[in-house]
């Protein structure tokens, strides 16, 4: 290797005539364009973290090729089994999800779905919270099932019943807090405790995309004096699309844990799947995450005043919110927490039809109509509870989620009120 600086002190800028290109300008400028001698000085620091693109990764030697290791991250080796943007990513994650080890996945789903597919055969049982997140379920109805993995639901605000759904077959059980459409926020304790007790050869998983890794840390859910230091999940997912993000415009997802033993099962079988991401997506994460405590508390706020507010319109019989007395599960949360995600939903009053309920819904002007939350613009979705919940008779009237964004809150909740029209025509 040439020294990438010349003796004039130049750095290559003359290409192939310097000593940094190749010798004499002789070299045919195709090699000279893809060999070039030229090394950038290694001291650069600066905020954003270098986006780091490779399929290949080189190996100085053979020996390098034959004993580099990836699965510790100590090195390099192929741009699917990490570059230094996506290592530098799951590491500030990791401190975020007060976890150990974490893996990036294309999406949120991606993520649960990898946790799945880590650890469940063609037998086994796997044991869903009613409130699942959709996706999750629809992959046990049909990939799971087809590959002979059964699924049963238990009702999240009852350990009870998570105690009645464990048999000898169960081998991972899900955790979501709180439910993404209706809110309910579980007996996280209770539940552990449960799964703990009755089947210690499950593994535990928590849907954290709410939590965010700031509202409860699942890894360390103990009562002091009750429960073991380390009492919690064993695996965290998050959809980093949604708050680390923060931005609307990426998809991405991580697995995160504490045990070593399970890290390393996960990432071989992230390897052997191919679930790679890409740099330019990782670093829009690292830039949305050194501001996810900010928003998330702003969100947290805003969400609060537009809770307050629709609980005063008659319209809406109940408003969902773990803060709120009338939530489902608000002393579980309580018990956990302070803070929560922008997110609120209002049971629209049984007697207005739904085609009123989609009218609100499309007379609103700043809340725009899509899925997914914790962007810069506040979100609305209309929900039939017939078709989101095991048991639908929870709710008589339609659901609607608003998902809040960072508009100013009194033109947010102007909005609301100018749509209320369309409910009580
Ligand atoms: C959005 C979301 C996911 C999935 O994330 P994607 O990146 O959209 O696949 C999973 N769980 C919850 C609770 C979510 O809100």
């Amino acid at each position: 290797m040439t020294d990438p600086h010349d003796e004039n002190g130049r750095n290559g800028r003359n290409g192939r005539n310097s000593r940094n290109g190749p010798p004499d300008g002789t070299t045919p400028l195709s090699t000279a364009l893809i060999h070039h001698a030229y090394r950038a000085p290694p001291e650069w620091d600066a905020i954003a973290v270098g986006v780091h693109k490779a399929s290949t990764v080189f190996f100085p030697n053979v020996k390098a090729l034959r004993e580099r290791r990836w699965i510790d991250k100590s090195a390099y080796t192929y741009g699917l089994k990490g570059t230094p943007t996506s290592f530098t990513l799951e590491a500030r994650l990791a401190t975020l999800e007060g976890a150990e080890h974490v893996i990036l996945v294309p999406s949120g789903l991606a993520a649960i779905t990898l946790v799945d597919l880590t650890l469940l055969k063609a037998g086994d049982e796997l044991l869903l919270p009613d409130n699942v997140y959709g996706p999750s379920l629809s992959l046990a109805q049909h990939e799971l099932a087809r590959w002979g993995i059964t699924h049963r639901f238990y009702d999240p605000l009852d350990a009870a019943s998570l105690a009645q759904a464990i048999t000898p077959a169960t081998a991972l059980i899900w955790l979501e807090a709180a439910g993404s459409v209706t809110m309910e926020f579980p007996d996280l304790r209770g539940l552990i405790r449960t799964a703990r007790a009755q089947a210690p050869q499950a593994r535990i998983a928590i849907d954290h995309t709410w939590g965010a890794g700031l509202a409860f840390n699942p890894f360390q859910l103990g009562e002091p004096g009750v429960d073991a230091e380390d009492f919690g999940v064993d695996i965290a997912v998050h959809a980093l699309t949604k708050f680390p993000s923060g931005g609307g415009d990426v998809l991405m997802g991580s697995v995160a844990c504490r045990d070593v033993r399970l890290h390393d099962q996960l990432a071989w079988t992230h390897s052997r799947l191919g679930m790679g991401v890409g740099s330019d997506d990782v670093a829009a994460v690292l830039r949305g995450l050194p501001t996810i405590e900010l928003r998330y508390q702003a969100q947290d706020l805003a969400a609060r005043r537009i809770a307050a507010w629709a609980q005063a319109q008659p319209a809406f019989v109940r408003v969902l919110h773990p803060s709120l007395p009338t939530s489902p599960g608000h002393a579980h949360w309580a018990a956990l927490c302070t803070q929560a995600a922008g997110l609120v939903t209002v049971e629209v009053d049984p007697a207005i039809a739904p085609a009123q309920v989609d009218a609100f819904v499309d007379a609103l002007r700043l809340f725009r109509i899509g899925w997914s939350w914790a962007g810069p613009v506040s979100l609305v979705a209309p929900y039939n509870p017939a078709t989101l919940r095991q048991r639908p008779s929870l709710y008589k009237g339609q659901l609607v989620r608003l998902c809040i964004g960072l508009e100013n809150v009194d033109e947010l909740i102007a909005d609301l009120t100018q749509a209320l029209a369309a409910l009580n025509r």
